[in-house]
């Protein structure tokens, strides 16, 4: 029967430190939050940050834009805040309305006050091994694979899904453990070839979303997974795993949704103090 790698004790630990070191700045770190239209789950997790924000001696800022709002407008705002010297960090909350491309607006995100790790040279360092901002998920990924006792070092990985904010620069994160990595995605199950693959995983991520797209049996014994996928199954939430069969065979399993999803607000205040250090010149 699998370890549970939860999220809440490894994002409580960060989050004693971040407040540590948050005391030891020249100021408070100002994060700014920008909502464009009304969305129930963008407030959820707007309201996530602050609780977490408050906690550790963040000041949030939430500047909300209405559903209109054109994407001129909205890269205007951005580097209005690029410029203002009180902010520290910015996030743009998703969803975005139609009119506006998030992929334009990331590479508008000053790279030292991007604290989601989105813009094209914080990813770009990814590459080089040289990050200090890393994509939240990505990077709560990582901090749950530390949890466990495995060396990446030559080992098989195999991530189920290349999103630009999940798959891709974990595939990165991980290679630069040494590990062998495989990346799948659509083409690979409309090619009947996900369950191979799975099957071969000593390391299994899995960020699609879509419930039970795994199956238990496919889990090869002694496996670490960690779920990303978020689905409302009737009341209940669950992940892309079918959970009950691949904690039978697995060594480590993140639950859903108490593994990942809470350490990926910590990650985010974590890149708050990075890029704070950073424009202080002092990381
Ligand atoms: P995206 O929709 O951007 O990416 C999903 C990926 O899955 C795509 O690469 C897609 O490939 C791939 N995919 C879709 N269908 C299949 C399939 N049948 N077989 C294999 N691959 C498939 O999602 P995100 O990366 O943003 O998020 C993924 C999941 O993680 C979601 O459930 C989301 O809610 C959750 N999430 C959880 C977080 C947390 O904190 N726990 C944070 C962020 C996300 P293609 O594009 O080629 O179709």
């Amino acid at each position: 029967m699998a370890r549970l790698l939860v999220g809440k004790p490894v994002a409580q630990k960060i989050q004693e430190e971040i407040k540590k070191e948050i005391k030891m700045l020249l100021s408070r770190p100002v994060l700014v939050s920008i909502m464009v239209g009304d969305n129930a789950s963008a407030l959820a997790y707007i309201n996530a940050q602050k609780k977490v924000a408050q906690d550790l001696g963040i000041e949030y800022q939430l500047h909300k834009l209405g559903t209109e709002t054109k994407e001129t407008t909205l890269i205007e705002t951005i580097k209005k805040l690029n410029t203002d010297h009180s902010v520290n960090g910015i996030i743009v909350q998703m969803p975005l309305p139609v009119q506006i491309d998030y992929k334009k607006i990331s590479q508008f995100i000053h790279p030292q006050k991007d604290v989601e790790g989105i813009n094209p040279l914080n990813m770009g360092k990814i590459v080089f091994g040289q990050a200090e901002i890393l994509p939240c998920t990505a990077a709560a990924v990582m901090e749950l694979l530390n949890q466990t006792d495995i060396d990446l070092y030559g080992k098989e990985v195999v991530v189920v899904g290349h999103s630009e904010i999940v798959g891709k620069p974990l595939a990165l994160l991980l290679l630069d453990k040494f590990a062998t990595i495989t990346v799948c995605h659509i083409a690979t199950s409309e090619a009947g070839r996900l369950e191979d693959h799975v099957k071969s995983a000593d390391v299994l991520v899995v960020a699609v979303g879509k419930a039970n797209l795994i199956k238990g049996d496919w889990i090869k014994e002694g496996a670490v997974v960690i779920d990303v996928g978020i689905n409302r199954v009737g009341e209940k939430i669950v992940g892309d795993v079918e959970f009950e069969e691949a904690e039978r065979r697995a060594s480590y399993i993140t639950p859903v949704p108490a593994g990942v999803g809470p350490l990926t607000v910590t990650m985010l205040m974590r890149n708050l103090l990075r890029a704070t250090k950073l424009q202080q010149n002092d990381l």
